[in-house]
């Protein structure tokens, strides 16, 4: 299980090896339904043991974990802009119907509400409050939520480059490290094209300190025929798990039906086994570009060249020992 290809679309399980594996297993993330409560990130902890890893705000957001590490394997991101979500007109009431409610007193059984105030401050940095102006003063706005995660990759370089085979390719088609392999060496990390893959640091009584660590795609729940925590929690199904091929068709039909309704920029990330990493087997549907959420826009596996590369190095050894060689026979005449 220690073979893995290096370009092309591939079963990544049987490029590895393994004779009849199941059907490749995967995660579509659609962002457009996720709502930033952060129950992945509380879950995947739970599951995995993993410890804390900070509980202080960036100052420039509500994230609090800022990136995926050793201690943070789903990571949501949120990202603020001045901009609409497709049709979306923010702050503008259409159904006058309800616009004299009263939630809180209902909520608490009042009776007769009391009108509302003219608007509420969510405590959102807008010049002007929703709808505190009428239409015309509406300002855009919307959030971007992600929750990301290691992507799974079908040509994994983290993997191609483990030297104690630590890294290993499931038969789910999925990417696992294994601690009690792992000699801490640190060369799957500069060779993730995400930034996946980390060491971890902390007190000498954690096993796994100085160990590679990243998400399993919980590695031990597939096998007990269960779905990873992380989307078992998810409340919005923004995180959905099955089989990839089925995913990738879901995706496509996702898509097409935002885009339909006016959210245009809606498009999937890592779903294409053309890609320059083979396809994810977690792939996202974003509403901005990569770039916004802080993902390359164009990831290749690092170890493309490789081959090439040996080729070379192959081809100068062989000339500077023919060189060598004549030399010496030279010397004897
Ligand atoms: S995203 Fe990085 S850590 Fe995850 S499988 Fe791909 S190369 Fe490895
Ligand atoms: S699949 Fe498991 S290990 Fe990976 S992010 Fe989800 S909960 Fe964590
Ligand atoms: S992906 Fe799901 S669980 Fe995670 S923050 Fe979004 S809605 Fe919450």
């Amino acid at each position: 299980m220690d073979r893995n290809s290096f370009y092309g679309p591939v079963d990544p399980a049987r490029d590895a090896g393994w004779v009849d594996p199941p059907a490749r297993k995967g995660f579509f993330t659609d962002t457009s339904i996720c709502i930033g409560c952060k129950a992945c990130e509380v879950a995947c902890k739970e599951w995995n043991a993993v410890p804390e890893d900070g509980m202080s705000l960036t100052g420039m957001s509500y994230d609090n974990s800022v990136g995926l590490g050793a201690s943070t394997w789903r990571h949501v991101a949120f990202i603020e802009q001045p901009a609409s979500s497709g049709n979306q007109e923010s702050g503008v009431r259409h159904d006058e119907s309800h616009a004299n409610l009263d939630v809180l007193a209902l909520a608490g059984g009042q009776g007769d509400p009391s009108p509302p105030p003219a608007s509420v401050d969510l405590g959102m940095p807008l010049p002007t409050l929703p709808g505190a102006g009428g239409e015309d003063s509406s300002v855009p706005f919307r959030w971007l939520m992600e929750s990301d995660v290691c992507k799974h990759c079908t040509h994994a370089a983290c993997l191609d480059v483990c030297p104690t085979g630590a890294l290993f390719r499931t038969e789910f088609g999925t990417v696992v490290v294994q601690d009690d392999i792992c000699n801490g060496c640190g060369y799957c990390v500069p060779a993730c094209p995400y930034g996946v893959i980390e060491r971890r640091e902390g007190p000498k009584n954690d096993h796994a300190v100085g160990v590679a660590q990243k998400c399993t795609l919980c590695y031990d729940r597939l096998g007990e025929g269960m779905e990873p925590a992380c989307a078992k929690a998810c409340p919005t199904q923004s995180i959905q798990f099955g089989d990839l091929d089925e995913l990738r068709q879901r995706a496509d039909v996702r898509v097409a039906e935002l885009v339909e309704a006016g959210v245009v920029d809606a498009q999937l990330y890592g779903h294409d086994p053309a890609d320059g990493i083979g396809g994810a087997g977690a792939f996202f549907l974003l509403l901005d570009k990569p770039e916004v959420y802080g993902l390359p826009p164009d990831p290749v596996v690092t170890t493309r060249a490789l081959p090439a590369m040996w080729g070379r190095a192959a081809m100068a050894a062989g000339t500077m020992l023919a060189g060598a060689a004549m030399a010496f026979l030279g010397s004897r005449r």
